[in-house]
């Protein structure tokens, strides 16, 4: 079951900038951010809570990043939205039945979530990501 938007991710060439850029738009105090690398994907990421959900600002940490390529491509931008699922493992199973087909296995994201992707091919070009909140 899907619960919630869990947040919406923007792709940036400078996270400091960008993160300067947001807490002034919310208006939010320093506590609500957090910063971190994903190896993984090679990128920084930092987090801003707003409410139940949060902003997403990814900072490519090198070219072989998918999100430098994104940048190389179209800039700055929104990069796609997480929903919030229990269960990942039943949710890629029903997004398979549907014939929405993620982008391989979940694995471990940010904030050590277990994440999937859907290719935007499928979703009217938005890049759509679920993620599991730890148990
Ligand atoms: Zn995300």
């Amino acid at each position: 079951m899907i619960n919630k938007i869990d947040h919406i991710a923007i792709a940036v060439q400078n996270l400091e900038s960008a993160l300067e850029t947001f807490q002034n738009v919310l208006g939010c105090a320093p506590g609500a951010v957090t910063i971190e690398e994903v190896a993984s994907e090679n990128v920084r990421v930092a987090f801003i809570t707003v409410g139940e959900s949060k902003i997403e600002l990814l900072e490519p940490m090198s070219d072989q990043s998918p999100i430098a390529k994104f940048l190389a491509k179209n800039g700055d931008g929104m990069h796609h939205i997480a929903f919030q699922t229990d269960d990942i493992e039943q949710e890629t199973e029903r997004l398979s039945s549907l014939n929405l087909h993620p982008l391989g296995e979940p694995k471990e994201g940010a904030g050590g979530k277990k994440i999937v992707f859907l290719h935007p091919k499928q979703t009217n070009k938005v890049l759509l990501e679920f993620a599991q909140k730890h148990h």
